[in-house]
């Protein structure tokens, strides 16, 4: 029997280009293709690229580069492949380029190279396809695609406006990544509160019944699932209230990843963002009286054009007052094709740096602060990894979303593996982390 052509991937960018590898990766593996980590072992490789910022295509174009001088053989797609002729003359050597999920042509690209062999002794594709995080946690795409427009951003340029799926292939999709092994699932899309817009919140059937694509339904029938259910990438419309129900009733995490970019009224304005600061500051009050747990990570934007010293300080103040757990910040960098290039007042680089840095400064207080006051509680969380070394169990909470977030570190391994869920007493907490005891398994 002849061997499988063997594969290399690269994935580069956020978690929804994530998905899209594993689609790739999923649909060669039904067709009798394995793969190699490495580029060596590989017969081809495949980039998955990133263009969402100028740092973060030139990370694409080097790591095509790299594969090129490793492998030889390479096929580019991603957010990147939208620019084709860049890619084409810094790497004239590249096969086939292609769009962000344009499977159909990656999968088309390596057929060229490489025909599939026909092999019906090849392995199956595991229930879930195969996925690149693992086992215990994965991402759930809900859609593709944005309607906003930010003015910093080129993403509904590059990937167009938003498509929804239907609610029950996200359902029977959600139902096998559970019954497979994943006891959390990430919902992922470019505007997670956007969800089913689009199609007028059709409804389809899933197990007979009709759902409807509409982001609090999507939530309760997940809900129903058993796993964690994370909610990321959500804009703050009023309509994500009553979402803060389920959150209160158990349902679904008390988890809120809102990118809010800023709190000057100005500044969001220009950015072409939702800019009523006020109002979302008194409603994430009210959402922390509805479910008090509740634990919000956000992402801003420091130094955007026309920041002044007190735009920035409003932004400060907001993040304290609003009380955000878990902040991300990125130093305003312009992008090609966007349109706030076109704004005055560039911020110079050492205000943005010295900007980024306060705010980092702040946030990680804020992080400090709300995690001193889970110290003395039972909290339930997931084990990631275990270090035999340490003899620690490195674990998140609901508060926790992998890579982005804290962790909960366990004393002891104590036979701990990742993928179990279990109680622990936290007993001690610093800037981003808890630190907690065993008390049973489930
Ligand atoms: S919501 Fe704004 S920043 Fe996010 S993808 Fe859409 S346009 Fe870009």
């Amino acid at each position: 029997m002849s061997k499988a052509p063997k594969i290399g991937l690269v994935s580069l960018g956020c978690p929804k280009a994530l998905v899209d590898s594993e689609r790739i990766l999923t649909t060669l593996r039904a067709q009798g293709y394995s793969f190699s980590p490495d580029y060596q072992g590989a017969d081809m490789v495949i980039v998955n690229t990133c263009g969402f910022i100028d740092s973060a295509k030139a990370e694409s174009l080097e790591a095509i580069g790299e594969a090129i001088s490793e492998n030889g053989k390479v096929v580019v797609t991603g957010c990147l492949g939208v620019e084709e002729d860049l890619i084409r003359k810094t790497h004239p050597k590249v096969l086939a380029v292609s769009g962000p999920h344009q499977y159909e042509q990656v999968v088309e690209a390596v057929h060229n190279t490489l025909p599939p062999l026909h092999d019906p002794y090849v392995d199956l594709v595991p229930p879930e396809g195969l996925t690149l995080t693992p086992r215990h946690y994965s991402y759930l795409k809900i859609s593709e695609g944005c309607s906003n427009r930010c003015s910093f951003c080129i993403i509904p340029s590059i990937r167009g406006d938003l498509v929804s799926r239907p609610m029950a292939s996200v359902l029977y999709e959600a139902e096998r990544l559970v019954k497979s092994g994943s006891k959390e699932l990430l919902v992922i899309s470019q505007d997670t509160s956007a969800y089913g817009q689009d199609i007028k919140y059709a409804t389809s059937k899933f197990r007979g019944r009709d759902v409807r694509a509409k982001f609090y339904d999507m939530c309760a029938e997940l809900g129903e699932l058993g796993a964690w259910i994370r909610l990321h990438y959500v804009y703050p419309y009023p309509h994500v209230d009553a979402a803060i129900d389920l959150m209160a009733e158990g349902k679904i995490l008390p988890y809120l990843d809102i990118p809010f970019q800023h709190a000057s009224t100005k500044v969001l304005k220009s950015m072409r963002r939702p800019a009523n600061q006020d109002k979302t500051l008194e409603r994430i009050q009210s959402w922390r009286k509805t479910c008090p747990d509740l634990a919000i990570r956000s992402t801003f934007i420091v130094g955007f054009p026309g920041e002044t010293e007190e735009d920035f300080n409003q932004l400060l103040d907001w993040v304290s007052e609003a009380g955000i757990d878990r902040a991300g910040c990125f130093p305003y960098e312009p992008v090609a094709g966007a349109k706030a290039n076109d704004l005055d007042g560039a911020v110079p680089t050492e205000i943005k740096q010295d900007r980024f840095e306060r705010l980092m400064e702040r946030a990680q207080q804020v992080s400090a602060d709300r995690l001193t006051q889970k110290v003395g509680r039972t909290i339930e969380v997931l084990v990631d990894d275990v270090d035999e070394g340490e003899n620690t169990a490195i674990a998140r909470s609901i508060w926790d979303a992998p890579d982005v977030d804290g962790n909960v570190i366990i004393d002891h391994t104590n036979g701990l593996k990742p993928g179990d869920k279990l109680s622990v007493k936290v007993h001690d907490s610093d800037a981003y982390d808890l630190f907690a005891t065993q008390l049973d398994t489930q």
